[in-house]
């Protein structure tokens, strides 16, 4: 038995639903296969810079429309990407440092299946993150607000 290795999962995936793989796009594939910290579009274009900013935006719109790429919005409003595994899950984001993880929220799915019963629109997704701290802000977060007890 043979395991694919990620960027060959994901050309594959993209090859059977048509989308020609040029070099360019290839090399955004392979940036983003395995990794596992979340980024943004203008990192990623950064550091492929050869490949064009338009052919990385337009590569990453692909990935994240085949489901193969996550779009998280951060605390602030702004977007990073993250590798996705290919299940509909929710994202818990830390405030703070902007760790994100994967979570399965049935009740949530659950409502939506109710909305999708109540209403007369054709419903095709939504989009749900869970904010908070993470373990290690969380430790930051209490002596933070311990000094500001002893200060005032
Ligand atoms: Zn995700
Ligand atoms: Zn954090
Ligand atoms: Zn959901």
């Amino acid at each position: 038995m043979t395991l694919l290795s990620p960027i060959d999962g994901l050309v594959d995936k993209l090859r059977d639903q048509g989308f020609k793989i040029t070099h360019p796009r290839y090399q955004v594939i392979e940036r983003v296969a395995d990794r596992d910290a979340n980024f943004t579009a203008e990192e990623l274009a950064a550091e492929l810079a050869p490949v064009g900013r338009a052919t990385v935006y337009r590569t990453i719109k692909l990935l994240v429309d085949q489901g193969l790429l996550c779009r998280v919005v951060l605390g602030d409003g702004s977007i990073c990407y993250r590798s996705s595994h290919l299940a509909h899950h929710h994202h818990l984001v830390c405030l703070s440092c902007g760790a994100t993880e994967d979570v399965h929220l049935s009740d949530v799915e659950a409502v939506i299946d109710r909305v999708r019963g109540a209403t007369s629109y054709e419903v095709v997704s939504h989009r749900i993150e869970v904010y908070g701290f993470c373990p290690r802000c969380k430790g930051f977060q209490s002596e933070a607000d311990i000094t500001h007890l002893h200060l005032h």
